[in-house]
């Protein structure tokens, strides 16, 4: 398969070096890239299961609803990039995350190490073995595969007491973002603690405090360990739809991590956007749509210390991999688009799965008395005017019943329908709702994980050319290794 693939790429290159493209990625083959002088600044930002669909339905929601692109969208290099895994074709946030970060393709699942298991290096681990200070934030935990690949090297992402350990022990300077997934060790044969008393005892100040980040400055101690002091679904930060004034955002992480990291020596830092990728496996576009857009306001932060640095900042962004097979249009809307449809929704599918639960525990909850808050969550109607673009069809309110019998409980389903294909492993009634939404916003899925589409890649400042071309992942880290190395 992997000798097919690369064949197939080799002839994708062949042809576009034919039609005059420049492809470094297949040309330089893995060798060494042209060198380049070290850049002060080096900033990273991925947005997990982001592709070029997720960037261009906010793009377009925003242009009609806001009257605005996105950032990230008109930075002045733009490139193509493959996400292939060592032994998958369709890959996950592990290998996809290392070979960003490493410069080498592993397997699925494998974090910070080859397909035989030997440690790779990062150019997080890098920067800092120059000297430079580092940084990771994220949106979701801070032991999972995108942050971890920068920081742990274990064949197994799953395994996140390890993953914790290998973050203390980087040494690195700054973490901020959600919290751990086994804190004490429940899944470990060797335990050396409650991972924030273990990081402690490393030296490191632990903030779970938004007055407390919000005075961090490059004269306060390090090394931090800051996490969110509200916290969602497995460990994250609440979805961007769902946040609230008291909320730490991915932006005040990213602001307030460039003020501590900010020093003579320079610095790396690596932002995830980690809950766009979650929003996509749910197929829930509205929130996809928020999520992309705190990942923009972040960027932001960084675009907005690069102009006052205007010959020492790189901000490189890229996505790991698509998720969900989300599509720019629907057979049902043919060639037109509605997404400012999407605007009447202002919940995640996770918080109204919350609302719904604590209602299916009512004695005489029906369909009847689900649909006001169909209407007050998603804006979509039941009753009123026909014409209403917001009206739910008896085709879609058939399939919505259906949903709603099976998440309370009845198992039953049509013949021929297999309900793994209708709603992944998510609650059938608020999959069938999103659906139904994006739908008459014009779009579609064809997947409840990840899909093999390439992803954009966009660069802003010093040495932003090296990345206007298509790539492959692995180029990524690459051509950053020699930008953080010592300044003097
Ligand atoms: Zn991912």
């Amino acid at each position: 398969m992997l000798n097919f693939r690369r064949g197939m790429w080799a002839a994708v290159a062949a042809t576009m070096a034919l039609a005059g493209w420049t492809s470094s990625a297949y040309a330089d083959n893995g060798e060494a890239v042209k060198p380049v002088k070290p850049v002060k600044y080096v900033f990273l930002f991925i947005g997990d299961g982001m592709s070029i669909p997720q960037r261009m339905v906010t793009e377009q929601y925003q242009k009609v609803v806001n009257d605005k692109g996105l950032l990230i969208n008109a930075f002045e290099s733009q490139g193509v990039t493959t996400t292939y895994a060592a032994n998958h074709f369709i890959t996950d946030s592990a290998a996809s995350g290392t070979a960003i970060a490493c410069g080498s393709k592993t397997n699925f699942g494998y974090l910070g190490v080859d397909p035989a298991g030997k440690p790779l290096e990062s150019v997080a681990e890098l920067a800092h073995k120059n000297g430079r200070k580092v940084g990771i934030v994220t949106s979701v935990s801070l032991d999972h595969a995108t942050p971890g690949a920068f920081y742990a090297h274990n064949a197994s992402r799953g395994d996140y007491y390890n993953i914790a350990m290998d973050l203390i022990n980087s040494g690195f300077d700054f973490f901020g973002g959600g919290g751990f997934l086994d804190e004490n060790g429940k899944n470990t044969k060797e335990f050396h603690g409650n991972v924030f008393e273990v990081a402690e005892e490393n030296g490191y100040h632990v903030i779970r405090d938004k007055a407390q980040l919000m005075t961090l400055n490059s004269k306060s101690a390090g090394p931090v360990l800051a996490v969110a002091p509200r916290l969602a679904d497995s460990n994250a930060l609440p979805y961007a739809i769902d946040t609230r004034p008291e909320d730490i955002s991915l932006a005040d992480f990213t602001r307030k991590a460039i003020d501590f990291l900010d020093n003579d020596n320079g610095f790396f830092l690596m932002v995830e956007g980690g809950k766009i990728d979650w929003v996509c496996h749910a197929n829930d576009a509205a929130a996809v749509i928020h999520e992309l857009c705190a990942f923009d306001d972040a960027v932001n932060e960084a675009y907005q210390f690069a102009r006052q640095h205007p010959d020492d900042t790189l901000i490189v962004v890229t996505g790991d991999h698509e998720t969900g097979g989300l599509a720019l249009g629907f057979a049902g809307t043919a060639y037109s688009s509605y997404l400012e449809r999407l605007q009447h929704q202002n919940i995640s599918f996770i918080e109204f799965l919350n609302v719904f639960n604590a209602k299916k525990k009512e004695a005489d909850f029906s369909f009847d008395k689900a649909k006001p808050l169909i209407t007050e969550y998603f804006g979509l109607k039941f009753d009123g005017d026909e014409q209403d673009p917001m009206m739910v069809s008896a085709i879609e309110e058939q399939k919505m019943q259906a949903a709603f019998n099976r998440s309370m409980g009845d198992q039953s389903m049509p013949s021929g329908q297999d309900p793994h294909l209708l709603y992944g492993g998510y609650d059938p009634l608020t999959g069938s709702i999103t659906h139904v939404l994006n739908n008459k916003a014009g779009v579609g899925w064809t997947s409840f994980d990840h899909t093999a589409l390439p992803v954009a890649t966009s660069a802003y400042g010093k040495n932003a050319e090296s990345f206007s071309s298509m790539l492959d992942n692995t180029d990524i880290a690459k051509r950053l290794k020699p930008m953080v190395e010592k300044i003097n």
